[in-house]
């Protein structure tokens, strides 16, 4: 292994703590929940719900506990000292909840368990705040509002910051601006190639097209409902390859915007491009291996906890004192630039990986703050 790699590997291994775990099991709705708080060093757990049909308990947990951490590190980093919302005296720890199951679509079943999971958020008395995530929706957090305050991601007529991928497409964007900086000595899209993979999602289409305004030359593919990237691609003038070849395209840009592991041991060794910078989750299958082998072929890679944090930025501007206000949330959201250029630049100084910078200055962050404490 790298040095990069084995440095990485040292933070990782280092911690993997967390504060507390509540556990629901609600024989009264069949309801089964956990709520992995990672730190509250730096204020209230932020994180969304997942509802998804995780095979077993174990399985559920060890995902929680996964991306509770990773909502600390994405918080920690993403709301810095310099942001509007740090200026307000508001910021985040990271947390996560998943609920096992299948989310049933009968309406007044789910608004039952719904209402049962809120009351578990009400017990922890604030330390947890919850969003919308994978299998949940804007209206599963109108009828938990119901009966708990500790739930963002309302619609914007309800006084909320509405669907949070338009901030994540832009703080993407900022996000590969640095990147293009740091490699090609200019920040302009103009003329560069972005593969998106994903171009039809939420935010892969948002993503498609602000780049394509910005001069970009684009390539995507979509998942299994392929007529709706061939409708943005014909809108945006991508050319739409199909999913298994979206790998090899040469580009400048490989931008994952789908699901999360794509980049892994099959796919890395076919990609062309200088850099890897896209809004899907965990996209590194094996985050240390995959950054530290992206890294040996000479690819920049952004981690992503750094660069899709722009949804979650939007989400927290709810929690601003004076209420939510877009302005006040895309100023934080494009200071995911500013935030690149630094990892970039101690990356390449301490000859360290991204991915290891991004989760030292998040420590370093908690760290200064309990000390202060
Ligand atoms: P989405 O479901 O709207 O979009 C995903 C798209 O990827 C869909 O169009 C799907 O058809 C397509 N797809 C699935 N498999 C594919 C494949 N093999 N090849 C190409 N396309 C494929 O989801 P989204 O909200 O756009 O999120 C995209 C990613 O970004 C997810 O990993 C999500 O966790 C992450 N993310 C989203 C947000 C947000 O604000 N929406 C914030 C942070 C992270």
């Amino acid at each position: 292994m790298t040095d990069f790699g084995k440095t990485l590997v040292e933070y990782l291994e280092s911690r993997q703590a967390f504060e507390r775990m509540v556990i629901l099991n609600d024989e009264r709705t069949g309801l089964e929940a956990s709520v992995v708080i990672h730190d509250t060093t730096l204020g209230p757990a932020l994180g969304g719900t997942r509802w998804y049909p995780f095979a077993t308990r174990t399985e559920a947990l060890i995902d929680n506990q996964r991306l509770a951490r990773d909502m600390t590190y994405k918080l920690a980093l993403a709301v810095g000292e310099d942001t509007e919302l740090a200026q307000a005296a508001v910021s985040f720890g990271g947390g996560k909840a998943v609920i096992r199951g299948q989310p049933t679509q009968d309406k007044d079943k789910r608004k039952e368990q719904l209402r049962a999971y809120a009351a578990l958020i009400n017990g922890l008395a604030g330390r947890f705040v919850t969003s919308v995530d994978v299998g949940t929706s804007v209206e599963d957090m109108i009828t938990m509002k119901e009966v708990t305050k500790w739930v963002a991601g309302l619609p914007k007529e309800m006084g909320g910051s509405g669907d949070p991928s338009p901030a994540t497409a832009h703080g993407i964007a900022w996000g590969m601006r640095a990147c293009l900086e740091a490699v090609f000595d200019t920040d302009s899209f103009r003329g560069k190639t972005v593969a998106i993979q994903g171009i039809a999602g939420k935010v892969g289409s948002i993503l498609a097209r602000d780049l394509a305004r910005q001069g970009a030359i684009l390539i995507g593919s979509g998942g299994l409902n392929q007529s709706a990237a061939q409708k943005i691609a014909a809108e945006v003038g991508a050319k739409l390859v199909p999913p298994d070849e979206i790998y090899e395209q040469q580009c400048d840009v490989f931008a994952a915007c789908a699901l999360g592991g794509t980049l892994n041991d099959d796919t890395i060794p076919k990609l062309r491009c200088r850099i890897t910078a896209g809004g899907a989750n965990n996209q590194l299958w094996e985050p240390t291996r995959h950054a530290a082998m992206l890294q040996d072929r000479g690819i920049l890679h952004a981690p992503a906890f750094w660069i899709n944090a722009g949804g979650v930025i939007n989400v927290a501007h709810e929690l601003h004192p004076d209420g939510y206000s877009q302005e006040r949330a895309f100023a934080d959201v494009k200071r995911i630039y500013d935030r690149g250029r630094t990892i970039i630049d101690i990356s390449r100084k301490e000859k360290v990986l991204p991915y290891a910078v991004a989760i030292r200055l998040a420590e370093d962050r908690i760290r200064k703050a309990r000390r202060a404490a």
